[in-house]
């Protein structure tokens, strides 16, 4: 039996970074502390790194998993899969809705790196408490105290250290931690004595970290004022409280290459960071309650089968029983109740509100579903998917791919709710679309890999959209006479408006005197939506606009649903072709950082690219330019900025919003799809 866990002693946690500042490395370390996992490479350091990609490989689904558990000073930590890639933020966010706090691992030289603000803008956004941790403080040009004034100024974030680094000849000799006073040194990770000048920086450092704390918490501040010594307990609890409150932001150091920092890094999730109780009053985290959990990833496993990981959120699940997916409302049985630890499953009887776990036997329930007692039915807000972006034409290679292609592309749908999966209606073409060029490099290598498909790809294209340029009302009659008996008849006057950029679609009726009887009005509603679907412009989804139901009549006999929503499909049609309508385009916001040298080069290559520089920083001797680009225009943009820089700027982007298509770009399209 697996005892379980106290709520007040779990933690959920993510670690989130930005790619390459050592999120892998941490996790690992985190999974060696634990016990999890035995240390890679250790013998000879200078095999250390290669065992290590070649280990990392082979437990890649379990180091990846969505989550897994780990047990530290009697509490339960659950780790929280995160993404790198800003082409995968949707899967962030996903992270960010089921996790209760973060660890955002910065690189010590690079600092504050663009992509890090996205994410960390979206934890703004779901109010998730955080700790950092200052990585890679081994290499040369490491520094501690400039990436805390970046995270102050670039992320707007109280950020304080809570650790004294003690370099010396490049190598983090130990930390004095300025909660207890004390050095860990981690040559032989004792707690040794500190020197005359390590005592005098470090007592300076431990005042502002107090003044920090109390100006982020009433209770410290009191016992400040009042000139009372601050007690380790005093302030751990005071930086607990500010953490939770979003107030602070404590900040450890440490080289998760080297091993160094990492106890302390644990330590300070149990201690800083949110237990399920401490979170979100909305969530009711009580185990005797009725089961509501939210189904955050599916996966499929080739040994198990489909896996679903869900956050229980309040009630029991109990492995054997049925539950009720609220979102689909459809029962399904849950068999097992499984635990991940790094490399092994272990089943648990059930598993009860605030803690995580991947569950075998539900078939039907994807991403974003809501499991509940059956008795007592709830939906929780599923998670905001953003529309994909770029689209791909794909034809299995042999008659054996064409077989199995559809049921893995199906699988991989399942698992990632922004990869959508479909037919061109004119080619009859398998179509898939996602989020960006390397979202659908990345599914396609997955079709290969874990499932054995083998498919040709085309060329990358864009998902447009259409809208509408002015106002216009329309009146369409529906009249069709069928054989014999009754025909179908339905007229319907609809008046559709531009609303601005980002608005999507609003239907509103302002039918009087009954000219549309009340029951038809949802048919109505539902022809419209047939039609938004595919715009008369070139096919593709329109959005921006308001449709409102003004007027029309009706047949007594020959009336029905079917003739409204077929005359609203045909009227919101007619009234799109009068109303001017045009090609949107997804517009990228792109950040580039790039050495000095590169910069005139990259700037006219953006400006090719129909690029609108929006702004330019300096960052760590490298400038930072902000761009809004048109996704169309970049295609194959890292191998040209790679060539262009010789390999040494970056960049990241994402949907920044949508925006009208330049005319002559607009009619290459329109003739295209035509065709
Ligand atoms: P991820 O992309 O965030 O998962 O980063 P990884 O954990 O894969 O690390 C990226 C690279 O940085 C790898 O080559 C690691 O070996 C290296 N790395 C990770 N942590 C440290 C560190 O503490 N010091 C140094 N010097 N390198 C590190």
């Amino acid at each position: 039996m697996t005892r379980a866990t106290a709520i007040e002693r779990l933690r959920n946690i993510g670690i989130i970074a930005h790619i390459d500042a050592g999120k892998t490395t941490v996790s690992e370390r985190i999974l060696v502390a634990t016990g999890r996992l035995r240390a890679p490479g250790e013998v000879h350091d200078g095999q250390a790194a290669l065992d290590f990609d070649a280990q990392e490989r082979k437990r890649g689904i379990t180091i990846n998993a969505a989550a897994t558990s780990v047990s530290w000073r009697e509490h339960q930590i659950n780790l929280l899969d995160t993404p790198g890639h800003v082409d995968f933020t949707v899967e962030v966010e996903r992270s960010l809705r089921v996790l209760d706090g973060g660890v955002v691992v910065f690189d010590a030289v690079a600092g504050v790196e663009p992509q890090s603000e996205t994410v960390w803008r979206q934890a703004d956004r779901y109010g998730v408490p955080r700790l950092g941790f200052v990585n890679k403080m081994d290499r040369p040009g490491a520094d501690l105290e400039r990436t805390v004034a970046m995270i102050r100024e670039r992320l707007g974030a109280t950020a304080v250290a809570v650790q004294l680094p003690v370099v010396e000849d490049g190598e983090l000799r130990s930390v004095v931690d300025l909660v207890s006073g004390e050095l860990v040194d981690f040559a032989d990770d004792g707690r040794a004595e500190l020197s005359q000048q390590l005592a005098e920086a470090a007592a300076a450092a431990r005042q502002a970290l107090v003044e920090a704390a109390a100006e982020a918490d009433d209770e410290l501040l009191a016992a400040y004022l009042d000139g009372q010594p601050i007690t380790a307990l005093a302030l751990r609890a005071a930086l607990r409280r500010a953490t939770l409150a979003g107030r602070l932001v404590p900040v450890l150091c440490g080289s998760a290459l080297r091993n160094r920092g990492i106890s302390q890094l644990l330590d300070a999730v149990v201690d800083y960071l949110p237990s399920p109780l401490d979170v979100r009053a909305e969530r009711l985290a009580d185990p005797a309650a009725p089961l509501v959990a939210f189904v955050f990833k599916v996966v499929s496993d080739v040994h198990i089968g489909q896996l679903s990981y869900v956050r229980v959120h309040s009630g029991t699940l109990t492995a054997g029983s049925y539950v009720l997916n609220a979102t689909r409302d459809v029962r399904e049985r849950v068999g097992r109740v499984l635990r991940v630890h790094a490399d092994e499953l272990a089943a648990l009887p059930a598993v009860a509100a605030g803690d995580i776990a991947a569950l075998v036997g539900p078939r039907q329930s994807v991403t974003g579903d809501t499991l509940c007692d059956p008795a007592a039915p709830v939906v929780l807000a599923s998670i905001q998917l953003p529309e994909p972006v770029i689209r791909l034409a794909i034809e299995p290679r042999s008659s054996a791919d064409r077989d199995r292609l559809s049921a893995a592309l199906q699988r991989l749908a399942t698992a990632d709710p922004t990869f959508h999966v479909g037919v061109d209606a004119e080619t009859g073409q398998t179509v898939v679309a996602g989020m960006g060029e390397l979202h659908l490099e990345v599914q396609l290598e997955r079709l290969r890999l874990d499932h054995g498909v083998e498919v040709r790809a085309g060329q990358p294209e864009v998902a447009y959209r259409e809208t509408i340029r002015r106002a216009v009302e329309v009146e369409h009659t529906l009249a069709r006479q069928s054989g014999g008996g009754s025909g179908q008849w339905a007229r319907v006057r609809l008046r559709l408006e531009p609303l601005e950029r980002g608005a999507g679609f609003v239907f509103a009726e302002e039918v009087v005197g009954g000219a549309v009887p009340r029951q038809f009005i949802p048919a109505v509603e539902a022809g419209v939506r047939d039609a938004l679907g595919s715009g008369v412009k070139a096919g593709y989804p329109v959005t921006d606009l308001r449709v409102t139901l003004v007027g029309g009549a009706f047949h007594p006999v020959d009336s029905s649903e079917l003739a409204f929503r077929t005359a609203a499909a045909q009227a919101f049609r007619e009234a799109m072709r009068q109303a001017e309508p045009l090609l949107l385009e997804p517009l990228m916001r792109v950040e580039v950082v790039t050495p000095d040298e590169y910069l005139g080069a990259v700037l006219g290559d953006l400006g090719g690219r129909r690029g609108q520089v929006v702004g330019m920083e300096p960052v760590g001797g490298a400038q930072l330019v902000r761009a809004l680009v048109p996704l169309a225009a970049l295609f194959g943009y890292s191998a040209a900025l790679r060539s262009l820089s010789q390999g040494r700027a970056s960049f990241s982007m994402e949907l920044a919003a949508y925006g009208e298509l330049p005319a002559a770009l607009a009619a290459g399209v329109t003739a295209r799809t035509a065709r």
